[in-house]
């Protein structure tokens, strides 16, 4: 049974609706308002949604309200993805859904699609690629890099609840500066096992199996995430390594 039908989808999204052809969206208006009586005329108990528009945009909502296109809906419908296509906080979900009820006090607001991108936004990423040769630093491995990035586009020197992306499992050293970085994961692709024993300190005792275990409460780790793929960028554990090649950076 149908119970709602909504008068076309993102209307205000410019590749779903051209405004080359119909730049103040009057042949929208008009479609929506004959759609809208035509759906009453068939079965007046079906709820009539307008939108859902995409970006939520309370201008949007005005200019069909000058259209008259207000009154041939029973429900205002917005669709929202922050951080990734519309580059707001996931946070602002309510200040979103408040300037469309600032604009629309008489209707509902219904949200008829939601998701939040796998993968952040450029704003909310930053990276990293080892520096040590070409910095002369010992500690500039790609990780501390990235998390000094990071430090930088936050404006503070904790990037509280983040997530560090590594192809290789990371050292003793960039794990610690995780912890005091704020960074709550830690996701690897190669361990060390899968890799040269140059690229890591040769003890028998792992670090990241103590940070594991001191640290469980602060620290997710995740490693073995397209590992052979992440394996691929490095020298192997049975290559044949030249002596000028070796090196831990
Ligand atoms: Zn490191």
């Amino acid at each position: 049974m149908i119970e709602a039908a909504m008068i076309w989808n993102e209307p205000n999204n410019k590749s779903h609706w051209d405004p080359e052809v119909d730049p103040e969206w009057s042949l929208y208006a008009d479609m929506v308002i004959r759609a809208g009586d035509a759906i009453h005329a068939i079965n007046p108990a079906v709820t009539r949604v307008l939108g859902g528009m995409s970006p939520i945009d309370p201008h949007w909502v005005e200019r069909m309200r000058g259209h008259g296109a207000l009154a041939a809906g029973d429900v205002v419908a917005v669709h929202g993805f922050p951080i990734d296509w519309n580059l707001w906080p996931i946070k602002a979900w309510p200040d979103k859904i408040a300037e469309i009820e600032a604009v629309v006090p008489d209707k509902p607001v219904w949200v008829t699609e939601v998701g939040v991108g796998s993968f952040g936004a450029e704003e909310v990423q930053v990276f990293g690629v080892n520096r040590t040769a070409e910095c002369c630093d010992a500690t500039a491995h790609a990780e501390i890099v990235t998390l000094r990035n990071g430090g930088k586009a936050h404006g503070e020197m904790r990037i509280e609840g983040s997530t560090l992306y590594s192809t290789l499992q990371p050292c003793g050293m960039c794990t610690f500066a995780s912890i005091w970085a704020g960074v709550s994961r830690i996701v690897y692709g190669a361990g060390r096992e899968d890799v040269h024993e140059m690229y890591f300190e040769d003890r028998h005792l792992s670090t990241l199996d103590y940070v594991a275990d001191a640290y469980k409460d602060d620290l997710e780790l995740v490693g073995g995430v397209l590992a052979d793929e992440c394996a691929e960028l490095y020298f192997r554990p049975g290559d044949d390594v030249p002596e000028e090649d070796q090196a831990n950076d």
